[in-house]
Parts: C-alpha cells; sequence; structure tokens
C-alpha cells in the first residue's frame, strides 16, 4: 500500500478523508483540529524546507510508527509540481481537497511576483487540474475542491465587499488569487467539479505570521511589556481591516462542501477596524501608549495599497448558517495575551 506507515487505508465508505495543502499554516492547523474533531483522516501536503515549519501542528503530529493512532498524515508535495499533486491524489483519494497553499504575505508579492504568480495562481490550477484528471481516470462524484480566496481581490472597489462585487486586485498576490478563484469557478462549469470559493477577510490569531500586522503589533507589544525591545516599525497606520479569528473561519470552509451545490462565500466579521485601533487596544490592554513605541518606517508602505476592506457576509450566514463568534476586542486580547507569554518565555532562555 502507499501510506506512510505501510499499511492498507480503510475501504473508502468507512472514512471521511481531507487532503489540505498549507498544512503548517495558520488556517491548516485549525482546520486540521477541527477535521480530526469530525472524525477526519488528514492528509497534509509539506513544501521541503531546510529548516523545519511545523511548530503549528506539533502538538497534533503522531509519529506514523504509531500508526493505529495518527489520523494526520503529512507527505511532501509542491504546488509547484503538478506530478506530485496528481500522485497523491490517486493515492491518498480524499473526499474533499482544501487548497491553503500560497505566498500568503501582500508586500513580498511585490518583491517575488513572478514565484507569487506561480504557487498562487498557476499551483491552484495544477490542483484542479490533478482532481479533475483524477475524476476523470477514477468516475469518482465524491470529492470536492475548496479554493482559498481573499478579499485583496476586492482591492480599490470600496466596501461593504460581497460576492457580487468587482474585483480589483492591488498586488501580485491579489491578481494570483483573483486568477485562482476564476480557474476554480470555471473548473465548476467547465468540468461539474464540486468547487468552491471562500472569499475570506482577514483572519488572524496567536498562530497567525509574525510579518502580518496584527501579530507583528502583539509580539511586539509582549516583548515591550516584557523590557525585550522598545520600538515598532510599522508603515501605513490608516489602512482598515475586517479582522475575524482563523479558528471562526475554517468552519465556514468544511461548511461550504457540505453543501448540496457549489458556490462562493464572503467570510467576514462586517466590522473594519483601522491599524492604529488596533494598536490602541492592544497596547492599551496591558496599559501602554503605541505613541511611545510606534516608528513609522517607509519602507512598510506598499506600491501600491488596499485602503479599506469590511465583508458583507450575509449570503454565508443565511446559506451557511455561519457567523463569527470571537469579535474584535477579545481577537485583540487573545493574541495579546499568548505573545505577552511568549515574551516571558524568551525571557528567561
Ligand atoms: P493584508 O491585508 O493581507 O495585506 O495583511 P497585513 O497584515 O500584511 O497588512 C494589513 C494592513 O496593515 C495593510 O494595509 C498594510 O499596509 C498595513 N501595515 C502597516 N504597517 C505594516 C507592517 O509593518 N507590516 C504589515 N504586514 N502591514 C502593515
Amino acid at each position: 500500500s502507499l501510506t506512510s506507515n505501510g499499511s492498507a487505508p480503510d475501504p473508502p465508505e468507512h472514512r471521511k478523508v481531507a487532503l489540505i495543502t498549507g498544512i503548517t499554516g495558520q488556517d491548516g492547523s485549525y482546520l486540521t483540529e477541527f477535521l480530526l474533531e469530525k472524525g477526519y483522516d488528514v492528509y497534509g501536503l509539506i513544501r521541503r524546507s531546510s529548516n523545519f515549519n511545523t511548530q503549528r501542528i506539533n502538538h497534533i503530529y503522531i509519529d506514523p510508527h504509531n500508526a493505529h493512532k495518527a489520523r494526520m498524515k503529512l507527505h511532501y508535495a509542491d504546488l509547484s509540481d503538478a506530478s506530485s499533486l496528481r500522485r497523491w491524489l490517486d493515492t491518498i483519494a480524499p473526499n474533499e481537497v482544501y487548497n491553503l497553499a500560497a505566498q500568503s504575505h501582500v508586500a513580498v508579492s511585490f518583491e517575488i511576483p513572478d514565484y507569487t504568480a506561480d504557487v498562487v495562481a498557476t499551483g491552484s490550477l495544477r490542483l484542479l487540474e490533478a482532481v479533475r484528471s483524477h475524476i476523470a481516470a477514477t468516475g469518482r462524484t465524491d470529492i470536492k475542491y475548496y479554493q482559498a480566496g481573499s478579499s485583496e481581490m476586492f482591492g480599490a472597489t470600496p466596501p461593504p465587499q460581497s460576492e457580487t462585487t468587482p474585483f480589483h486586485p492591488r498586488s501580485p498576490y491579489a491578481v494570483s488569487k483573483c486568477a485562482a478563484h476564476w480557474y476554480t469557478v470555471n473548473y465548476r462549469e467547465a468540468y461539474g467539479l464540486f468547487a468552491c470559493n471562500g472569499i475570506l477577510f482577514n483572519h488572524e490569531s496567536p498562530r497567525r505570521g509574525e510579518s502580518f500586522v496584527t501579530r507583528k503589533i502583539t509580539r511586539a507589544v509582549g516583548r515591550i511589556k516584557e523590557g525585550l525591545q522598545s520600538k515598532l516599525f510599522l508603515g501605513n497606520l490608516q489602512a482598515s481591516r475586517d479582522w475575524g479569528f482563523a479558528g471562526d473561519y475554517v468552519e465556514a470552509m468544511w461548511m461550504m462542501l457540505q453543501q448540496e451545490k457549489p458556490d462562493d462565500y464572503v467570510v467576514a466579521t462586517e466590522e473594519s477596524h483601522t491599524v492604529e485601533e488596533f494598536l490602541e487596544v492592544s497596547f492599551g490592554y496591558v496599559g501602554l501608549n503605541w505613541r511611545d513605541h510606534v516608528v513609522i518606517d517607509k519602507r512598510y508602505l506598499r506600491p501600491s495599497e488596499v485602503d479599506n476592506l469590511k465583508g458583507d457576509a450575509s449570503k454565508a450566514k443565511k446559506v451557511l448558517g455561519w457567523k463569527p463568534k470571537v469579535g474584535f476586542q477579545q481577537l485583540v486580547k487573545m493574541m495579546v495575551d499568548e505573545d505577552v507569554e511568549l515574551a516571558k518565555r524568551e525571557k528567561v532562555l
């Protein structure tokens, strides 16, 4: 057999199997926890990197040598390697495919636009094509695809943004996400694939990458509070975002794939705050004044900026019955609390 531990998989009728690209990321880790809880077997495709990057899923990893217990399994693949995608699809035969992998940083996408397009746009196409050819070869009808879309696709179009709002992307990342969105729509229309686009507004958590503005701020709050740093360098403080909690958003992904028909959904809190407001609340929460610490550094300004994102998630609420559980204040507190603890641990090292 073909599983990493050498044992034959259970017959497909007895298990629900999910395949996740980007499993080592913020959303991949929350989605894996959520699906394991629901009884799924979860297979994650991970990219080779010289440094281990599995910190976010180490707590749920079980060594495959204890195979009877391991319901999350990891395999090497890459969105830039079509044959690896097709091979794992054929081997794993998942019921649900979640495409969460990306070069996901907007500012970095201006530095490496070609790579960003290859992974985010063409990578999604490669995965869709792998799913399509796997279906053509096997005749399976029980496979569903989720595409991680982004509110960045709306870019310069003013809020509130819904499923019917025109896209006006403002970065190589956002343009690539638009391409992935339309590839997904096309595979649905052309081949009848059960494929959904989740247009997720910014979603954060203590697991957010440290160069995204929310986590960059809460990391600094923790370290400043513990006396480990004094300055925080930031770019545009007037940008406004609809920030939700990643743990809530992965549920919406799963819900989309449980519907009768595939469709596209905006997922958002419907509340928007500026970066400056995020600073007020996060520094204020530990009794600090952000103005004593923040320094504007022009290198964090972007060649073209997205000023204002605020979602209209009424379709997800109505059709999926989804709503966010964690609000803005609660999200900021959750992140600051964890980052104060992290800074305390850093201090004793
Ligand atoms: P994005 O919405 O996907 O680009 O998420 P980010 O968290 O990277 O950025 C959110 C907003 O914060 C953008 O409008 C940025 O221009 C703004 N911002 C201001 N200073 C910074 C910074 O130092 N780092 C990042 N990542 N964003 C910043």
